[in-house]
């Protein structure tokens, strides 16, 4: 699977919706100070299932929804909408039979977060499931956050070989050996 498309609306400072074509190859964003850099990043890693706080900078899951500026009001739902190209087939079963998969997030104030595929209500669970193996997912190693490398180099022995695993794709292996050993 291969990311194709990022739509924001409503989320952090993108408060218009805002839409991204993510081409082959390397992506680079350049900006000032400010403008929404990490965000983008964020946004990312929230539409595939990111639910823990500090991953995202924030202290409750609705810090997400644009809280307003001098000149505008705040929303009261942010959505993510994330395009996949799955033509190299390589999408979990339940999802292969598509070409592509547009995976959307939605939290709304008092209410929460809702998952779609393709106009299809779904789980958290399922859109974790989804990119869980194609080393695209929220936790994935391949998305490095601001400030992430200073905390690495600084990390106890354990903790680096905890990241160094996850970046050689064997931690999977040992939740599945601890599931299969409580059977
Ligand atoms: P730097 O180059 O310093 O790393 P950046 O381009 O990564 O900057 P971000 O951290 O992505 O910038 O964006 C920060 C901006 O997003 C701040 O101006 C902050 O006020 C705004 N912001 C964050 N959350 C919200 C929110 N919920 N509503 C409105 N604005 C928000
Ligand atoms: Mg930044």
């Amino acid at each position: 699977m291969r990311f194709a498309r990022l739509r924001l609306n409503g989320f952090k400072s993108f408060v218009d919706p805002t839409d991204l074509v993510i081409a082959d190859g390397l992506t680079g964003v350049v900006g000032p100070n400010g403008c929404g850099k990490s965000n983008l990043l964020e946004a990312l890693r929230w539409v595939m299932g990111e639910n823990r706080p500090t991953a995202m900078r924030g202290g409750g899951m609705e810090d997400v929804i644009f809280a307003g500026a001098a000149t505008r009001s705040a929303r009261n739902f942010a959505e993510v909408t994330l395009g996949m190209d799955n033509s190299e087939r390589l999408a979990p079963a339940a999802f292969n039979g598509e070409e592509s998969l547009d995976i959307i997030r939605r939290v709304t104030r008092d209410v929460g977060s809702a998952y779609k595929v393709n106009g299809k209500d779904v789980r958290a669970r399922d859109v974790q499931m989804l990119f869980a193996d194609a080393s695209t997912g929220a936790h994935s190693p391949a998305l490095v956050r601001q400030g992430q490398i200073s905390e690495l180099i600084n990390a106890k022995p354990q903790k680096r070989r905890r990241v160094l695993e996850e970046a050689a794709g064997i931690s999977g292996l040992y939740q599945r050996r601890h599931e299969a050993e409580l059977k």
